[in-house]
């Protein structure tokens, strides 16, 4: 997975998004100055860096100049269209506002490194290979048939993994925001999953929300 540096002065948000990138795989370094961020940034390689606007030392927009096509996702409590604009302007890669859902950024954080290639083409737990490219699953080597809404499925929780997903948000993420299916969809898709991959102890149930796959 990605190496991330993240460079933001509030050490309680900064150890939030460090710990949420940390369970999806994520490797994270911190920053808690202008300074220190780009003297990291140039001393050693990062798939992405998140950036916030308002750092001591030098600001989230002078330093973006200072990096060498580094990825880059601005976090910042500015949410006015023109500090917006000004962001992506500078080269930023996304632009995320604080209070943030963290599933949103980890979303966010996954699409960057998609886009720019950082990002690995399979997964792998136990006797479980994942090919995201291809689009196929195999236990001990064999190749498990899934439909194409399971695999999504299985997708959604592997990116997220060590998360809680909620029933309505991966609705949102497998099935579309449009979607009119109830929630039993989902139920039914994560059984037809555990079933066969064999994985109920690692796709847990999580009382009242939904589902996590614990890997
Ligand atoms: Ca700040």
């Amino acid at each position: 997975m990605a190496n991330i540096l993240i460079a933001e002065d509030e050490m309680s948000i900064s150890n939030l998004i460090k710990m949420n990138l940390a369970l999806v795989g994520h490797t994270c370094t911190q920053a808690c100055d202008g300074n220190s961020a780009l003297n990291m940034a140039n001393s050693s390689h990062f798939d992405l860096i998140i950036l916030d606007v308002m750092l001591p030392g030098i600001s989230g927009f002078d330093l973006i100049s200072h990096l060498n096509n580094t990825p880059v996702i601005f976090v910042t409590a500015k949410s006015g269209l023109e500090d917006r604009i000004r962001g992506l302007r500078l080269g930023a890669d996304d632009y995320i506002t604080k209070p943030f859902e963290i599933l949103e950024l980890v979303t966010r954080v996954d699409v960057v490194l998609r886009r720019t290639k950082a990002v690995s083409h399979s997964f792998e737990f136990d006797d479980i290979k994942i090919d995201f490219d291809c689009k196929k699953v195999f236990k001990q080597g064999i190749e498990v048939n899934l439909k194409p809404k399971e695999f999504d499925l299985l997708v959604a929780l592997v990116k997220n993994r060590n998360l809680a997903l909620s029933r309505e948000k991966l609705l949102e993420i497998v099935w579309d925001f449009d979607y009119e299916g109830d929630t039993r969809t989902v139920d039914v898709h994560i059984q037809k999953l555990r079933k066969k991959l064999d994985i109920e102890e690692r796709l847990k149930t999580v009382y009242k929300t939904g589902y996590r796959l614990e890997v």
